[in-house]
């Protein structure tokens, strides 16, 4: 049976996109994802306290958050699977899907919503920490308790690595922005604002070779790239910043993406340059990267969806 609507992904964008496609009565499928990418549901999987979700006034944890979004999809008649698209055809409509568990699906139309991944530091240290004092989000996690008045570190020296260090600046005590080069790679007007800013401090040429602590992290072992010396720097919290990986390896080059490997998208739309599929969420965003701004372009998806598969002669 040819789907009318499959949606992969179950982060914000696909679960929103499943909601207002359920709600059109299109009946999507959507395959949450098992194993790739990261956890089902998304990035918010692994954030704790989300504060800045509209409608949460007293915050809500992130797995609630996805929770939530799930019961709401298969409220409206979403059907799920568990499975990781490991191959799609798209060049050719129905679309091709198969999947890590050996499932064919065939669909008319499509949204992509894989998310992207955080890039992470290799280290076992960082593991064992992660949550108890490293996030990838300083978005999301800067503006814990645990972290408020404290002396941070951000790892990056990115856009993304500036932008984080600057809003941690509204609650810790001091940022240490670590990068493991002499230049930062960010725009020159992002480097201006963190050199210039009293809080925070540009460690040069430093890499993380481990994070240490008790319960929760409490300091960095760092290597001078150049020199070669050994350091140590007391932190209650590190975010990282090393960039992000779009989850778009099962599309095959099917689909246009720009040089860093994001879906493009046409302006103001989610439309991609394949007919019939949209995309959503990170997996063509690499600048806002919110769950407000996911949740929004599954919404868009879900109605270019509809009234393309209504211009086909879809009866939905
Ligand atoms: P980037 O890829 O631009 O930067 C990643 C940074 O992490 C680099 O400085 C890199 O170092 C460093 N890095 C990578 N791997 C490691 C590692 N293993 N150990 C230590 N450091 C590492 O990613 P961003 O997320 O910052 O930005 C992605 C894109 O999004 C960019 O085009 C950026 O301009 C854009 N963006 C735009 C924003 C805006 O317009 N407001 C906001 C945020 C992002 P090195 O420099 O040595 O390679």
């Amino acid at each position: 049976m040819t789907e009318r609507l499959i949606i992969i992904g179950s982060g914000p964008a696909g679960l929103t996109a499943a909601i207002y496609a359920a709600r059109a009565n299109l009946q999507p499928f959507l395959i949450e994802g098992f194993q790739e990418g990261g956890i089902p549901g998304g990035q918010l999987m692994i954030t704790t306290t989300i504060e800045n979700f509209p409608g949460f006034p007293h915050a809500i944890q992130g797995p609630r958050l996805m929770a939530n979004m799930r019961e709401q999809a298969i409220k409206f008649g979403t059907r799920m699977t568990a499975d990781d698209v490991t191959d799609a055809d798209l060049s050719r409509r129905p679309f091709k899907f198969t999947t890590v568990n050996g499932e064919n699906y065939t669909a008319s139309a499509l949204i992509v919503a894989s998310g992207a991944t955080a890039r992470r530091l290799p280290l076992d240290s960082e593991k064992k920490y992660w949550g108890r004092g490293i996030s990838a989000c300083a978005t999301c996690d800067g503006s814990l308790p645990v972290f408020r008045n404290k002396e941070l570190a951000v790892i990056g020296g990115g856009d993304t690595a500036i932008e984080e260090a600057l809003h941690l600046t509204q609650f810790a005590s001091k940022v240490f922005l670590i990068h493991r080069r002499s230049e930062l790679r960010a725009s020159k007007v992002m480097q201006n604002r963190a050199t210039s800013h009293p809080k925070i401090t540009i460690l040069w040429n430093k890499t993380v070779e481990e994070f240490s602590g008790e319960k929760t992290l409490n300091s960095l072992k760092l290597r001078d790239t150049v020199s070669g010396e050994r350091s140590e720097l007391a932190v209650a919290g590190a975010f990282e910043a090393i960039g992000h990986i779009p989850n778009t390896g099962f599309l095959k080059g099917h689909i246009t993406t720009n040089d860093l490997g994001y879906i493009v998208t046409l302006p103001g739309s989610t439309r991609t340059n394949v007919e019939g599929v949209f995309a959503a969420g990170d997996v063509q965003d690499h600048k806002y990267r919110q769950a407000v701004t996911a949740a929004a372009s599954g919404c868009m998806a879900a109605k270019e969806a509809e009234d393309w598969l209504r211009d086909q002669g879809c009866d939905c």
